[in-house]
């Protein structure tokens, strides 16, 4: 038995770095044709772009903030314009702004919470419709173990991902009838651009908090989300699958 996404078609918000980019080239390496969208890194988007095409695969990378709801409409219909269906959304895209509440700004809070949470709402409503047209599809969304646990300093990035949580789990209520799942995959701490700020002595922390002792690979992130994404998980949604070396156990 092994996954395939053959003839699928699938869209990774956030694909030009990071985990977003790790999911893009493992789903393109089951087989599927992606899009990823990027906010500003357009030579790294573009990079990922050309990895799929060695691949054999169909790419696209386009330019656009996850926050705004008309252009998750408009990447998704042109997917289905350009591609005929979309089978497989991946809600990537996310942001920190760390501050302990008392000196948590107005504009830390909402950019989070819009970056991180609108978001997931732009494109699963913007992909319910096509889904359904298709009678089935796939969404996968990026929580954290943050949201399960909480994290002083974090506050707008643990409500951010907890509500990433309850959506997902009312998304997959709401859809489930369609035959369309959506479930949640939730990092706890793993190596990319975001972590990659974090102190020293916060990472030796982290790392002594897992069970596993090690920070997790992008890859290793891509792997739970190629497993939902895939008809291996039929039977799951509503789930969130943690993928931390044991961390919030
Ligand atoms: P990175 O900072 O490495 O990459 C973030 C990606 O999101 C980039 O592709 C970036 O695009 C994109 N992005 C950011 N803001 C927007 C926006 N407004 N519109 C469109 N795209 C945007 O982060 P990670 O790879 O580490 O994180 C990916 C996801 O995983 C996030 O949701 C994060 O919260 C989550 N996560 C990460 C953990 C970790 O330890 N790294 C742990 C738990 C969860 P651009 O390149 O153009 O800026």
């Amino acid at each position: 038995m092994s996954i395939s996404l053959e003839g699928k078609t699938s869209l990774v918000t956030g694909g030009s770095r990071g985990i977003g980019k790790a999911i893009a080239l493992m789903l393109a390496d089951l087989g599927a044709d992606v899009v990823i969208t990027y906010a500003r890194s357009e030579d790294a988007a573009n990079e990922v772009k050309a990895q799929i095409e060695e691949k054999g695969r169909k790419a696209k990378a386009v330019q656009a903030d996850a926050v705004n709801y008309e252009r998750a409409e408009e990447v998704i219909a042109d997917i289905v314009d350009q591609w005929g269906k979309i089978d497989i959304i991946v809600n990537n895209a996310g942001i920190t702004k760390d501050n302990l509440i008392l000196r948590m700004t107005e504009e830390q809070w909402d950019a989070v919470i819009t970056t991180n949470l609108k978001s997931i709402f732009n494109y699963s409503k913007a992909a319910a419709k096509p889904m359904m047209r298709n009678r089935g599809g796939a969404i996968i969304n990026i929580s954290s173990v943050v949201g399960i646990s909480g994290n002083a300093g974090q506050s707008n990035y643990a409500a951010s991902k907890a509500g990433i949580i309850g959506f997902t789990k009312s998304y997959a209520k709401e859809f489930a009838s369609r035959n369309i799942r959506a479930n949640v995959v939730a990092p706890g701490y793993i190596l990319t651009d975001m972590t990659g700020e974090l102190d020293e002595k916060v990472l030796e922390s982290i790392k002594a908090e897992t069970p596993l002792g090690r920070a997790g690979e992008a890859e290793e992130v891509a792997k739970a989300v190629a497993f939902l994404a895939s008809d291996l998980s039929s039977y799951i949604t509503g789930e969130v699958i943690r993928v931390d070396g044991g961390m919030a156990m």
